[in-house]
């Protein structure tokens, strides 16, 4: 979705925070302080309009207009464990037996989700959300109830991954019984869209348009109905030696990019990755095009064998330095801190806390 944006005229950036507005006299926004998060260096960006979608983090932007209503940050966390100890063909959903909760195991990836839990997060919300131990356990409890003929044990799971829910508090003590409704709050030329769910982005995307259309005279909001996506494009070929389901895959992910990932590359390097379901052409195509700063971002936020494999990868890190040195401005000295530094990040953030 990104890539689509940038190819129809935006621009994106990565490792950017949205730190102050700025406004006249009168109130009306007319730029935008970012921060690069690393270096600290700032820009000023002149705009009559801003659209604050930061989920749980909106309100360090734009504090609730409306009287007792605010966000309650709440973490869900999943485990993952490998297809063949939960060997599942489809998404099961079901009770949880402890609090009939629904829970779900989900096939992703080339391994087994299992998710969630909702509860809240107390912590600072630049910290990274990990899972507890308590979470861990009450996700193994549902495996076992619906699964106990799969005796799956705790050193079975292979990484963890917790997330943060914008919700919209009306100060439920159960967490899971708050409105997953989305909200947009306008203030002269900012325009704030929270709560909501991912299955309704396309209704959030366009309460954000409408509602930052009158700052924004020359702008149409027509187009409703249009496709989301650019339509594939059926005339790509899929490489003869490649499976149907990895092509599928493949061209899911990348749209018609999937053209440049297939140009050229050797048979081998369209193979997936053992007990995975991206191959191994995908990594410098992902490293050279997808605004990589980091080994993490690569393995963990856009391809996603990070979270698939055990340990985070690590038995095929000089494989993957290897296949990507050539797209990567990192020298050996680079390489290895980012190792390091990817492999202590994981441990913090994805390893299983049992
Ligand atoms: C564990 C879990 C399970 C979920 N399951 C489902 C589900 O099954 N179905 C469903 O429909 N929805 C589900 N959701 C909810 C769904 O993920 C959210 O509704 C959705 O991600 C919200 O999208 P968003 O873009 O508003 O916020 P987010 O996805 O949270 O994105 C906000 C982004 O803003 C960035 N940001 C924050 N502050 C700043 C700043 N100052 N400057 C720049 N960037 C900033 C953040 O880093 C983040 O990348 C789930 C959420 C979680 C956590």
């Amino acid at each position: 979705m990104i890539d689509e944006a940038i190819q129809n005229g935006g621009t994106a950036r990565n490792y950017t925070t949205a730190k102050e507005i700025v406004r006249d006299q009168d109130g009306n926004v007319t730029g935008l302080v970012v921060e690069d998060s690393e270096t600290s260096q700032t820009q000023t960006l002149n705009t009559r309009a801003i659209i604050n979608a930061t989920g749980a983090w909106a309100e360090q932007i734009h504090l609730s207009p409306q009287k007792g209503l605010h966000l309650r940050p709440l973490r869900g966390s999943h485990l993952i464990f490998p297809l063949d100890k939960i060997p599942i063909k489809e998404a099961v959903s079901f009770e949880h037996p402890e609090d009939k909760r629904p829970v779900f195991a989900i096939p992703w990836e080339g391994a087994v989700l299992f998710g969630t839990t909702d509860v809240d997060f107390d912590k600072e919300l630049h910290q990274e959300p990990v899972i507890t131990r308590h979470e861990a356990d009450y996700l193994l409890a549902a495996v076992h109830a619906r699964f106990p003929d799969l005796h799956v044990k705790k050193s079975d799971c292979i990484a963890s991954i917790a997330g943060i829910r914008p919700v919209l508090s009306a100060h439920k003590k159960d967490p899971s019984k708050e409105s997953r409704e989305h909200v947009v709050w306008v203030d002269k030329g900012l325009v704030t869209i929270t709560g909501g769910k991912l299955t309704t982005f396309r209704l959030l995307a366009w309460d954000a348009l409408k509602a930052v259309r009158p700052f924004l005279p020359s702008f149409s909001t027509d187009g409703k109905g249009q496709p989301v996506f650019t339509p594939p494009d059926t005339s790509i070929q899929k490489p003869q030696s490649m499976p149907e389901k990895a092509f599928q895959k493949l061209w899911g992910r990348y749209g018609n990019k999937v053209k440049d990932i297939i140009a050229g590359v050797t048979k081998d390097s369209l193979d997936w990755i053992p007990n995975t379901h991206t191959c191994w052409a995908e990594l410098p195509y992902v490293a050279k095009n997808e605004h990589i700063r980091h080994l993490s971002d690569l393995l963990l936020r856009r391809v996603r064998i990070g979270l698939i494999l055990p340990e985070g990868g690590k038995q095929y890190l000089e494989q993957i330095q290897n296949l990507c040195t050539p797209v990567l401005d990192w020298d050996d000295e680079r390489w290895e801190m980012e190792k390091t530094q990817y492999i202590s990040q994981w441990q913090k953030a994805h390893g299983v806390p049992f």
